[in-house]
C-alpha cells in the first residue's frame, strides 16, 4: 500500500487519505433517482466512484460502499419545487400515478440503471439502499434535528432552519447571505429563510395528491431528498464515515443540506471526504440535457454497435475533475484506441511476474488524486518498452486492469465484426420490446455469418463459432 492523496471537497484541497478505521474504508455514494434511464453524464460519476473503489483495493484495503436509489422525494428542482419525478414519471409512461405504478416505475428503472453499471464493469455497491425502506430511519432523524433545535413545522413541511447552523454553506463556500439571494420561482411565504429546506412534505396543498405517503409526528406525506442520504448514509455506514462521494451538480445543494443535517442531529460531521466527479460536456461546454437528442443513454451507443466499456475507456482519458468533452468523432477515436490496447495486449506472451518499476510508478499515478490519464499513459508506455519481456509485461497490465476495469482477463482474440454486434445489439433490442420473430430472423444472420449470441445477466455476448 502507498500513500493516499484525495481532494477534498470541503477542503478545497488535496490531502493524504487514511481509513478512520485500519484497513476498511467506508464510502457512500449517491445513486440514481428511478425515474428514467441514466443518461451517459450520469454514469461517467459512477465510473470516477468505481475507479476511487478501485483504488482504494489495489491499495489492500476492505471498501463498504453503499450506494442509495431514490424511488420517492425528489423533487423536480433539487430546491424544494415541483414535483415528485417518480410520480412524474408514472403519468409520463401513460399511467395514472398509484403507488403501484410508481413502484413499477422504480424496479423498471433499477434493473436499467444495474444493466448499465454491469455494462460499464462497475463493481455492484455492497449495499443498494432504495429510500422508500428507509422511512422510520428519517423520520427519526427528522426528530432529532427538530428537538436539537435546528428545524420548524408549517402548514406544508417541516423545514430546516439554515441560519441556525454556522457552517451551513461551508462545502459549497458560499456565504449564508449570498444564498438569499437567489431569485426563485416559488416560494413558501412560511420558509423564514430562502435557503431553507424541507425535511418532511405534507400532503396538502400542491402535493395535496402526493401518492406514497406515510404518518408522521407532523402529519401524513414523505420524505425531502436529503434527509434520505443522511438516514442511509448513517444507518449503514455509522455517525462518522470516511467517504462520501457524488457528481459536482450535487454541491451546492443536496451535499451542502446533508451536511447540515448530519451536523445538526450528529453534533459534528459525519464525512470525512467529500469527492466529488466532474460532468460530461456536449461540445465544448453544454451540459447533457435531460431529454431530447442531448440525452444519449448507453443504450444509444450500444445500438449505435459500440462496445460501453470503449466508454469507460474513453472516461478514463480525462481526470475526473475535468470536464469530460463528449463527441461521437472522440468516442469512434475511444474505440479504436481501446481495441488497440486489446490487441497489443493479446499480442503478449508466456508467463512473467509483475515489473516493480512500472508497479511503482503506477501506484504513484492512481494515488495521486486518481491520475488514472497518466496510469494509462504508463501502461501504453509499457507495451512499447522493449526492455521487458512479454510474459512480464502481461502480468504486470493485468495487474493494473484492477484499476482500470477493462476486463483485459475476459478478453479473447477474436475479432467481432462491428457489423455483426450492431445487429446483436438491434437483436437485443426487439428481444425487450418482446418482438421475438423479429429478433429470431436477426439471430439467424448473425449464425450464417459464424457467430453466436450468448444472453446474459448484463445484456449479450458474441461469440465466434
Ligand atoms: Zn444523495
Amino acid at each position: 500500500m502507498g500513500k493516499i492523496y484525495l481532494y477534498n471537497t470541503l477542503k478545497r484541497k488535496i490531502s493524504p487519505f487514511a481509513p478512520l478505521e485500519k484497513k476498511s474504508v467506508k464510502m457512500y455514494a449517491c445513486g440514481p433517482t428511478v425515474y428514467n434511464f441514466a443518461h451517459i453524464g450520469n454514469l461517467r460519476t459512477y465510473i470516477f466512484e468505481d475507479i476511487l473503489k478501485r483504488t482504494l483495493l489495489y491499495n489492500g484495503l476492505r471498501v463498504l460502499h453503499v450506494m442509495n436509489i431514490t424511488d420517492v422525494g425528489h423533487l423536480t428542482s433539487d430546491s424544494d419545487f415541483g414535483e415528485d419525478k417518480m410520480q412524474k414519471a408514472a403519468r409520463r409512461e401513460s399511467q395514472p400515478a398509484t403507488a403501484e405504478t410508481v413502484m413499477q416505475i422504480a424496479q423498471k428503472y433499477t434493473a436499467a440503471f444495474l444493466k448499465d453499471i454491469a455494462n460499464l464493469n462497475i463493481i455492484t455497491p455492497d449495499k443498494l439502499t432504495k429510500a422508500t425502506d428507509h422511512i422510520v430511519e428519517m423520520i427519526e432523524l427528522n426528530q432529532i434535528i427538530q428537538k436539537n433545535g435546528y428545524a420548524y413545522e408549517t402548514s406544508s413541511a417541516l423545514y430546516f432552519d439554515t441560519r441556525k447552523l454556522k457552517e451551513y454553506g461551508e462545502l459549497a463556500r458560499v456565504n449564508f447571505d449570498a444564498m438569499q439571494k437567489t431569485a426563485r420561482a416559488e416560494t413558501d411565504p412560511e420558509k423564514k429563510n430562502q435557503s431553507d429546506f424541507a425535511l418532511w412534505f405534507k400532503t396538502v396543498g400542491k402535493h395535496e395528491n402526493h401518492v406514497l405517503r406515510w404518518d408522521s409526528p407532523w402529519g401524513t406525506g414523505f420524505p425531502g431528498w436529503h434527509i434520505e442520504c443522511s438516514a442511509m448514509s448513517i444507518k449503514h455506514l455509522g455517525k462518522r464515515f470516511d467517504i462520501h462521494c457524488g457528481g459536482i451538480d450535487h454541491i451546492p445543494v443536496h451535499h451542502t443540506n446533508e451536511r447540515a443535517q448530519n451536523i445538526a442531529a450528529m453534533g459534528g460531521p459525519v464525512v470525512n471526504f467529500w469527492c466529488h466527479g466532474e460532468f460530461l460536456v456536449i461540445g465544448k461546454s453544454e451540459k447533457m440535457a435531460k431529454s431530447g437528442e442531448n440525452f444519449i443513454t448507453l443504450n444509444t451507443l450500444i445500438k449505435k454497435g459500440f462496445n460501453p466499456l470503449s466508454y469507460r475507456y474513453m472516461a478514463l482519458l480525462t481526470h475526473y475533475r475535468k470536464p469530460l468533452q463528449f463527441t461521437w468523432e472522440g468516442l469512434e477515436a475511444s474505440q479504436n484506441a481501446s481495441n488497440n490496447f486489446y490487441d497489443q495486449f493479446l499480442s503478449l506472451e508466456g508467463d512473467g511476474g509483475i515489473n516493480k518499476n512500472y508497479q511503482q510508478k503506477f501506484l504513484k499515478a492512481v494515488n495521486d488524486d486518481l491520475n488514472i490519464p497518466r496510469a494509462l499513459a504508463l501502461a501504453w508506455d509499457l507495451l512499447k518498452d522493449k526492455k521487458i519481456n512479454s510474459g512480464d509485461k502481461k502480468a504486470t497490465i493485468l495487474k493494473f486492469d484492477e484499476v482500470f476495469g477493462l476486463k483485459l482477463s475476459e478478453t479473447r482474440k477474436i475479432e467481432i465484426p462491428k457489423e455483426i454486434m450492431e445487429l446483436a445489439a438491434k437483436r437485443d433490442f426487439l428481444r425487450q420490446e418482446k418482438k421475438w420473430d423479429d429478433a429470431d430472423d436477426l439471430r439467424k444472420q448473425v449464425e450464417e455469418r459464424g457467430f453466436k449470441i450468448k444472453d446474459t445477466d448484463s445484456g449479450f455476448e458474441v461469440t465466434k463459432e
